[in-house]
């Protein structure tokens, strides 16, 4: 068991805060670290170191930003097993699904620093105005300046990836507050891009409340951008206190997939169960909802729920475990309730619906109406529910009618079928012939409704962390 007293990480060094409390493990209870609580002083440094670094990183040449980036990957490769274990401890991530994070993760600072060389603008045909004709012009992208961002507990290295590898991609110093559950992984982090060469007060990173930092952050005019992941509720306020910042918001879903008549299960099932209950379903693109055709419905629930039933549960750092506990015990607590509440309601709990310790066990329901809390709000467990439907419109439609769009996916032989769901589905990503959980790291990824605004993958972020410049030549 890893036992360590954190401190506080502030242009470049490591600072003792007035504060600390205990991280304990969400599987055994243990105590496995003594973490910082920064107060609004220790985060007005942070801001301060970062703003100072601000003019090092825009004068940073984007070969030398580019080689910080590539020694962050070997450094990451050599001490990958480490990295894995800290997830695995902090949030208890089973132990596989935490080395799948680590490989993610080196592939996020990979494209990362493949990016760093690509950042550029284009040339105007001024000519194409009356007005224009006798000018060059062409733009270009200049960093923003620093960059705040406030990451969740679920994915605590490659979200942290998602933010921290764009804004020194693009030249742009940050400060990285962590979610308070998983403060481990970002620690790790400065250790290795101290090391790697970062300038001092290119990253800081700070832990405490959310609330004491995140309104500092969001409401500090040194902070040009916002960068957050996280649940609506929380994104909604930043937006509320941000101002004229840049605001990206990557937040939730109750993401859902079609299964067409006429396709092979063989593959669907178990692809179907893994986007259901990988890492407890605390996934933002989790597959909550399963909206299957009339004609293959019994097969598909029967099936389903075999492969349920093979999922082992317990200790995360088991290599055999497929789901372990989840992040609070208050959220076992409002997911049995939510549990109960569709089944008063009426919807069939036909595996699960029961905990053990922490551990909610892989729950699948049926007959779930749209209204009920299961279906509507974002779970973020292991439960998933699956309906049947007559037709893919109607199953569009059901999709649809959500407050969040972030992905959905379609299974279908039917090549118009899957063009349309590509025009109707109203979400940031349609996955043909796969869940909507799918996702690698330099694709564009965000949601639309109340799953966010912006787009990350490393290209996508780098434009949320740039601004253009137009530059005119009057030749005349
Ligand atoms: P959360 O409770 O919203 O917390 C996210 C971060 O916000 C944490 O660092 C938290 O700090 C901080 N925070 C809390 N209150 C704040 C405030 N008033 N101002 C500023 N920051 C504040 O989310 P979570 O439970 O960690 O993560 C789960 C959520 O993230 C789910 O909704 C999930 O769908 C979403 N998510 C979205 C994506 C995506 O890419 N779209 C990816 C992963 C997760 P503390 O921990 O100290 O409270």
């Amino acid at each position: 068991m890893i036992k360590t007293k954190k401190d506080l990480f502030i242009n470049g060094n490591w600072i003792k805060a007035k504060e600390y409390r205990y991280l304990t493990s969400p599987y055994s209870g243990e105590v496995i670290a003594s973490i910082p609580i920064a107060t609004e002083q220790e985060v007005n440094l942070a801001i301060e170191s970062a703003e100072r670094a601000r003019e090092i990183m825009k004068e940073m040449p984007a070969y030398e930003r580019a080689a910080i980036l590539e020694r962050l990957v070997n450094m990451f490769e050599k001490r990958s097993e480490e990295a894995v274990e800290i997830i695995a401890l902090e949030a208890a991530k089973p132990i596989t699904t935490a080395r799948d994070e680590v490989a993610r993760t080196i592939q996020t600072y990979k494209f990362a620093a493949e990016e760093a060389k690509r950042i550029h603008g284009e040339t105007i045909p001024m000519d194409a105005a009356p007005g224009g004709r006798g000018r060059a012009a062409y733009t270009v992208r200049e960093s923003i300046g620093v960059i705040g961002a406030i990451t969740p507990f679920n994915f605590p290295m490659n979200l942290v990836a998602h933010k921290v590898g764009p804004a020194i991609a693009a030249g742009n110093p940050i400060v990285l507050k962590p979610a308070s559950q998983t403060p481990l992984s970002s620690y790790f982090l400065a250790e290795l891009l101290h090391d790697a060469g970062l300038p001092p007060g290119a990253l800081n990173v700070i832990t405490g409340t959310g609330k004491v930092i995140g309104d500092k952050l969001v409401t500090d005019p040194r902070v040009v951008a916002i960068t957050f992941t996280g649940s609506p509720e929380v994104g909604t306020d930043i937006r509320n206190k941000a101002g004229l910042k840049r605001v990206t918001l990557e937040l939730g879903s109750n993401a859902a997939v079609i299964v067409d008549k006429g396709v092979d299960l063989g593959n669907i099932i178990p692809r179907c169960v893994k986007g259901a209950f990988s890492f407890q379903g605390q996934v933002c693109i989790s597959l909550q909802r399963i909206y299957v055709h009339e004609d293959i419905y019994n097969v598909f629930v029967e099936k389903f729920v075999e492969e349920t039933k093979q999922l082992k549960i317990g200790n995360p750092l088991d290599p055999e475990t497929d789901v372990s506990a989840l992040i609070s015990k208050k959220d076992v607590e409002r997911t049995l309730n939510w549990i109960e509440e569709a089944r008063q309601e009426g919807a069939e709990v036909i595996t699960g619906g029961a905990a053990e310790g922490n551990i909610l066990l892989p729950t699948v329901l049926l007959n779930v109406s749209s209204s009920m809390k299961v279906s509507c709000q974002e779970v973020f467990a292991p439960i998933v529910i699956i309906n049947k439907v007559q037709s893919t419109k109607e199953a569009f439609e059901l999709v649809n009618h959500s407050r969040y769009g972030l992905q959905a996916g379609i299974y279908t032989e039917n090549i118009h079928t899957a063009l349309d769901a590509a025009e109707r589905l109203h979400v940031g990503g349609v996955m043909i012939n796969d869940i909507p959980t799918f996702r690698v790291d330099h694709m564009p990824y965000g949601g639309v409704k109340e799953s966010g605004i912006g787009r990350e993958g490393i290209k996508y972020a780098v434009e949320e962390m740039t601004e253009m410049k137009l530059i005119v030549f009057n030749r005349n």
